[in-house]
């Protein structure tokens, strides 16, 4: 038996090797579900499936990222890369842009993320004289995304009875019109949405058999990860390309069902069965993952849930300690226990380090006490999801300039930069520019080009200002075929005056715009060395637009292993191990939320939701409540939440009412003034950090501007890589360590071959290799 298969449990075995027929995989969590589809892969590359013609589905870039570094390490480099895995909206995301034609969508669409939805339809809803007090914004995107999740067209809306007389009934019976007004106008900017990303390609599916029947063919063995949180599109997708082959194995736990408010649908898991018949299902029960105790308290836990498949799960790992459930008197004391909870348990002879803990909260909003009590302490951390990176405003500026320049019919995007930096385009102009597009059906570029043509009302003045606007993004797209991603980016920086306009600001901001703005040109570096690393022969702006815009909450993080504590939501948590958890905020409406609190379905899901938290630890997991929580602009009083007596007593550590009451006296006074200077440090901070920031502001400047003439000039090639011969053993920031057999070629080209001891032979170039002597 091949070694990597003795790695396995005897359940976990049997499922790997069947492939006699479709096959589903449930079983309670950290019972070896992703472990099964990862060696299951690797086994279908040992009985010689070719590489491509495997298609994993995972839930994040992340989960796809490990599981083929994992397969690398078993059956190399070479085969693992040619997988096709990835999350559905990044797989069909490629295969639409390959097949984009047959949609008459441009194959350079723009992918809009919610933010830019929502601008969208604020404009329409404008247009149409809608009140956006009855028209709730976030209801009508939800409206439409459901519609979309659940395949239904407009026109099928349209027609779709009960769905117009629902929104009679909500008083808001134009979503239909919204709806089809909101497709046109995605359509004539070249842009999908999220939703459309699946829609599409159950149109593509549907509308051309012609495609379907070549991916059927292409695609010879399909697995899914996570299949309890898919939805109607995605089930389908996965159904349409099964259907010939059934070749087909999709693994998941109903018990951690979340994701229902995003169209997730559960009976996708439970009704598996009848939609393959013939299908084998395969049950695990060991738990690796986690301590006697937790798996014990999550089981009890879980039985209080009356919808549900039964399930056994135990552990064989140590007993463990039991649950410590801990409350405080308010939000701010429960940021200072965390914090010293983490110092004390680092500082305990347990050797942990900041990256073996997490904190869970049910909502991003509980972050910022949390941040600003661990700062305090000093203790490093990371945070996962909220506002990401790319979503930030002077970010997303730039990246609304690539995303012209690879598809200037964008209208989102151009109407974030028509006026930034300030050319003198006011709103009137803007708007008589939307509205030009919009009676003549065309984009607001089309009418850029030719603003006569469309009667657009300006005087000289304004249409000069328009024609250099248009001038300048030609000159960008005609260097985007000349010139690297990187040196584009520093190119359209530079010439626009972005750079200029951010560097003269000198407050707390302006610095950390400053910073963001380098960590985005780092990031097109390091994107680019990595395609070019893995073998792509150029790399371009479409690429990295394309990346970017998918990524999800798990994705943020920029370096992933250091070492820092880590911050999420629950749901970004899934599928995740750490070795302590500490889960925050178990009150009453708030965990459960609020918004469940009337419905027993709802209820449901937020106990699953903390199944999954509590689940994620593997040693320790603590439990937090606040007695009263500063919410909507008031203080409030909480009462602990109903789950921590859904968990059996006996595995629960509560220190004695009087006990609690004790400790939390004498450290009282101490965390209220801690909590107060916090409070009143967030206001001085500029002052204290002014002289120093102004400083680094320079140097930054100069940093930059270095950056900029690198890129421009071709980029400098380091003469660091000479002392490298054949036979050295050297270290790869990925890929570990290993030995170079050859060294060939000159200055820029020079490349090496080098043997990783988990990742076999790679040939790497030096210039962007970055390989240390070990
Ligand atoms: P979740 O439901 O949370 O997604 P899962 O069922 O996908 O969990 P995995 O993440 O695959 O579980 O496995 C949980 C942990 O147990 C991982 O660290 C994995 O490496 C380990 N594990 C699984 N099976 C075995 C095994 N047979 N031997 C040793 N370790 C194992
Ligand atoms: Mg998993």
């Amino acid at each position: 038996m091949e070694e990597y298969l003795s790695q396995l449990n005897e359940s976990q075995l049997q499922a790997v090797t069947y492939s006699e027929g479709p096959s589903l995989v449930i079983a309670g969590a950290g019972s070896g579900k992703t472990r099964v589809l990862t060696y299951k892969i690797a086994y279908l590359l040992h009985q010689g499936f070719p590489p491509q013609s495997i298609l994993a589905l995972t839930f994040t870039n992340k989960a796809a990222r490990e599981m083929k570094e994992r397969i690398a390490s078993i059956v190399g480099e070479q085969q693992a890369r040619r997988l096709w895995m990835g999350t559905f909206h990044s797989i069909f995301s490629r295969i639409l842009r390959s097949e984009a034609s047959y949609l008459g969508y441009p194959s350079a669409f723009t992918i809009y993320d919610s933010a830019d939805s929502k601008s969208l339809l604020k404009s329409i809803m404008k247009e149409m004289q809608l009140d956006d007090k009855v028209y709730r914004i976030g209801t009508v995107q939800s409206r439409i995304s459901n519609a979309k999740n659940s395949l239904i067209t407009v026109k099928a809306y349209e027609q779709s009875k009960e769905l117009i007389e629902a929104d009679q009934h909500s008083k808001m019976p134009l979503i239909a019109e919204i709806y089809k007004r909101y497709q046109a106008r995605c359509k004539q900017a070249g842009a999908m949405d999220f939703d459309d990303l699946l829609l599409q390609t159950n149109i593509l599916f549907r509308d051309f058999p012609e495609v379907l029947e070549k991916y059927r063919r292409f695609f010879r063995y399909i697995l899914v990860d996570e299949y309890q949180d898919t939805n109607f599109a995605q089930h389908l997708i996965v159904q349409r390309l099964s259907e010939l082959h059934q070749r087909i194995c999709v693994v998941g736990d109903d018990a951690q069902s979340i994701y229902s408010f995003r169209g997730a649908n559960i009976d996708n898991i439970l009704q598996f069965k009848n939609v393959y018949p013939g299908c084998k299902i395969f049950k695990l029960e060991r738990n690796y993952r986690s301590t006697q105790s937790i798996v014990n308290a999550a089981n009890s836990l879980i039985h209080k849930n009356k919808e549900q498949i039964h399930k056994t799960v135990y552990s064989e790992n140590s007993v463990g300690e039991k649950i410590r459930v801990i409350s405080s008197y308010s939000d701010y004391e429960e940021g200072y226990v965390v914090a010293g909870k983490i110092a004390e348990m680092r500082m305990a002879g347990t050797h942990y380090t900041y990256s073996d803990f997490a904190i869970l909260y049910r909502t991003n909003a509980q972050s910022r006490i949390l941040e600003e009590a661990l700062r305090k302490r000093n203790i490093p951390y990371k945070i996962y999801g909220g506002l990401s990176f790319y979503q930030r405003k002077e970010i997303k500026d730039i990246i609304s300039y690539f995303r012209v320049i690879v598809n200037p019919h964008d209208e989102e995007a151009l109407k974030r930069i028509i006026n930034y930096p300030t050319r003198g385009i006011g709103e009137t102009t803007v708007n008589k520019l939307i509205a030009a597009a919009s009676d003549n059906e065309v984009s607001l570029w089309t009418v850029l080009q030719d603003p006569a043509a469309y009667k657009l009302p300006v005087n000289s003045g304004t249409a000069n200002k328009l024609n250099a606007f248009r001038e300048l993004l030609e000159s960008f797209m005609l260097k985007n075929d000349q010139l690297s991603v990187e040196e584009l980016a520093a190119v359209v920086v530079k010439e626009t005056g972005i750079v200029g306009s951010l560097f003269q600001d000198r407050s707390v901001e302006g610095i950390s715009k400053q910073e963001n703005l380098q960590e985005l040109i780092k990031g097109i570096s390091e994107f680019a060395e990595l395609k070019l690393e893995e073998g792509a022969e150029s790399v371009k702006l479409a690429d990295f637009l394309s990346e970017v815009s998918l990524l999800t909450d798990q994705d943020n993080d920029k370096n992933e292993n250091a070492n820092k504590v880590t911050m999420m939501t629950v749901h970004a948590a899934k599928g995740l191990e750490f070795k302590n958890v500490i889960v925050v905020g178990l009150e009453e409406d708030l965990f459960p939320s609020l918004m469940a609190k009337d419905s027993l379905r709802a209820i449901e899901e937020e106990r699953r939701l903390f199944y999954v938290a509590i689940t994620r630890a593997e040693e320790n997991c603590l439990l937090t409540y606040a007695k009263s929580r500063f919410r909507n602009g008031q203080s409030s009083i909480c009462s602990p939440s109903r789950f921590l007596k859904d968990i059996d007593a006996e595995f629960l550590d509560i220190p004695s009412v009087a006990s609690t009451e004790d400790t939390f006296q004498s450290k009282r006074a101490e965390y209220q003034s801690a909590a107060l200077s916090s409070f009143r440090n967030q206001t001085k901070a500029e002052d204290v950090f002014s002289s120093p920031v102004t400083a680094a502001a320079q140097q930054r400047v100069s940093h930059l501007t270095k950056i900029n003439d690198a890129a421009t000039s071709g980029g400098n090639v380091s003469a660091l890589n000479s002392n490298l011969q054949p036979g050295c053993r050297v270290r790869h920031e990925r890929f570990g360590e290993g030995e170079i057999l050859q060294i060939e070629g000159t200055d820029a080209n020079q490349k090496a071959t080098v043997l990783f001891d988990n990742f076999g032979q790679k040939q790497l170039l030096l210039k962007f290799a970055k390989l240390t002597l070990v």
